[in-house]
């Protein structure tokens, strides 16, 4: 029988529930179990694909095609496993289903209500990835913090059930915050006591507490948390701040959060945990033996969080060649065709980011052109592959007015266009090119040289493509289509062959980026930026 785990949030949102989730299921997986996490979002849209990145950063996309909450990228990333439409679920999505069951007449005239309706809806989502007896232990991290309004149906239904499943199936985890004072010299316990008693009073009490502090949990600090917050002193956890996210799993090792949490599922598992691939690259990622310098060119640079899976996509293909990455944001609106090469000066390698609509263009154009005449290996990803044919077009095919529709609906050179199917579409929420597609790539290509593999398959989210009438053109000037869609003919790869590394793709390789399985494009690229670094550095 599948046993669960939820994850609640108390006192300030930020406290990283979903890299303690994944260190926690990292940690479950070594020891050999089969485990899976989910994350309930508690707002009202569908699902993120409609948010604006500076509302919930990036939108992670899943091989079935879910557009989801970027907590599922660290899930696939630390446990090097997929997930689907079914590991995110959001208010939004229960309240549809509801209604829709509501419309049909399921409900046979009864009124339909937050308890029990919403809540059994809730309820049945939270069980579904435990149904199949694919996974021993099931992981769910509630969004939101305990207290909010929003969150109280998903408390609502972590207490029914706890008890429908009874004791030993299911544990309650709460990730606090204990601040520190400086003024005072010390660790404060009070809030913490407040949003257990906040769960408490939702009829909920946390079995196990992890406390993100910057300071060490003294036993007396342990102590008092354990007291008032009626749970076992050793399942009082400290999560002290750690330089990596990538060593959190370690630092819970030393807390021996597995052993407590398996003691309260009562599952009795000899196996020790083996974290020998995660060591290793932790080993890796911590001496470095060189590093690059790699501008990250987007327009919604000032958070992070929009770019998650890049930075993380670019931190494991540089780790596994033991070097060091800086990434240096430049946000796109602040390059001009004057200062482009005081941007570039110390930069290795150029990626352009994807993204929507006209702001920040002719920023990416001119650090793509950049990266062309200066021979700087470059990857554009999505966008920035519809930018770089862009400006292959103006600058060398000489089409002066050349343009994507979405940023010019009636430019007389259409070179990334939509397909007559997006045309109809009005509906924004769930209706772009999404999720895996297949790809074939042309051998005799760099791009075959990093994948070394002709059929590969990558994940999309865009309603632009190449326009394919361009491409001969696009093919005797030097820039070839290196990968196509076998099944509907669109470019899906363009490469530069007279450059050392300029690859442009219109799918988005950071998705299928794993901690111990870097993707085969970034670790070339960087490969070709330190390339670049030494023979700058030779001169
Ligand atoms: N806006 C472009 C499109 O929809 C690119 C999308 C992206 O970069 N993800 O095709």
């Amino acid at each position: 029988m599948t046993k669960y785990v939820f994850v609640t949030g108390g006192v300030t949102s930020s406290l990283g529930k979903g890299i303690f989730a994944s260190s926690l299921a990292k940690l479950l997986q070594a020891r050999g179990l089969r485990v899976s996490i989910q994350k309930f979002d508690p707002y009202i849209n569908v699902d993120p694909g409609t948010l604006n990145p500076y509302e919930h950063g990036e939108c992670f996309v899943t091989e079935d095609g879910a557009e989801t909450d970027l907590d599922l990228g660290h899930y696939e990333r630390f446990l090097d496993v997929n997930t689907t439409q079914a590991n995110n679920v959001t208010t939004g999505r229960v309240y549809l289903t509801v209604i829709e069951k509501e419309r049909k007449g399921d409900y046979l005239g009864k009124t339909v209500q937050i308890v029990p309706h919403i809540t059994d809806e809730i309820k049945r989502r939270m069980l579904i990835l435990g149904q199949g007896n694919d996974f021993d232990i099931v992981i769910t991290e509630l969004g939101g913090t305990v207290g909010d309004i929003e969150s109280l149906p998903y408390v609502e239904a972590v207490r029914q059930l706890r008890w429908e499943l009874g004791a030993g199936n299911c544990v309650v985890v709460h990730l606090t915050l204990i601040p520190y004072l400086s003024a005072a010299k010390e660790l404060k316990t009070k809030p913490t006591q407040h949003s257990v008693k906040e769960l408490a009073k939702n009829g909920v009490s946390p079995d196990v507490l992890v406390c993100r502090t910057e300071k060490n949990l003294t036993d007396d600090i342990r102590h008092k948390l354990a007291l008032f917050c009626n749970v076992d002193f050793n399942a009082v956890i400290e999560a002290q701040d750690a330089t990596s996210i990538y060593d959190v799993p370690m630092h819970l090792l030393k807390e021996k959060i597995d052993s407590i949490i398996l003691d309260k599922l009562r599952l009795n598992v000899r196996k020790r945990p083996d974290l020998t691939a995660w060591q290793e690259f932790l080993n890796k990622l911590q001496n470095p033996v060189a590093q690059v310098n790699i501008a990250l060119v987007g327009k919604y640079v000032e958070l992070q969080d929009a770019y998650k899976s890049i930075h993380e996509a670019l931190i494991h293909g540089a780790t596994a060649q033991q070097i060091k990455v800086n990434i240096v944001s430049i946000h796109s609106e602040s390059i001009t065709e004057k200062n482009v090469a005081e941007w570039m000066k110390n930069i290795d390698g150029i990626l352009v980011a994807p993204g929507f609509g006209s702001r920040g263009i002719s920023g990416k154009i001119e650090a793509i052109k950049y990266a062309r005449t200066q021979n700087i290996p470059f990857l554009g990803i999505c966008l920035g592959m519809q930018c770089a044919a862009i400006e292959f077009a103006r600058n060398v095919l000489q089409l002066p007015t050349a343009n994507s529709t979405e940023m010019d609906a009636h430019t007389k050179d259409p070179i990334v266009d939509l397909l007559e199917s997006q045309e109809k579409i009005t509906h924004k929420g769930g209706t772009m090119r999404l999720g895996a597609f297949a790809c074939t790539v042309a051998k005799k290509t760099k791009t075959y040289k990093a994948y070394r593999q002709e059929n590969i398959s990558e994940r999309h989210r865009h309603r632009f493509e190449f326009n394919n009438a361009y491409k001969e053109q696009f093919y005797t000037a030097g820039f070839v289509a290196a990968g196509i869609n076998p099944d509907n003919n669109l470019v899906e790869i363009l490469e530069l062959t007279t450059h050392p590394w300029f690859i442009g793709v219109q799918f988005h390789p950071e998705y299928k980026s794993r901690v111990t399985r870097p993707h085969p494009l970034f670790v070339d690229f960087l490969q070709h930026a330190l390339k670049q670094r030494v023979s700058k550095e030779n001169l």
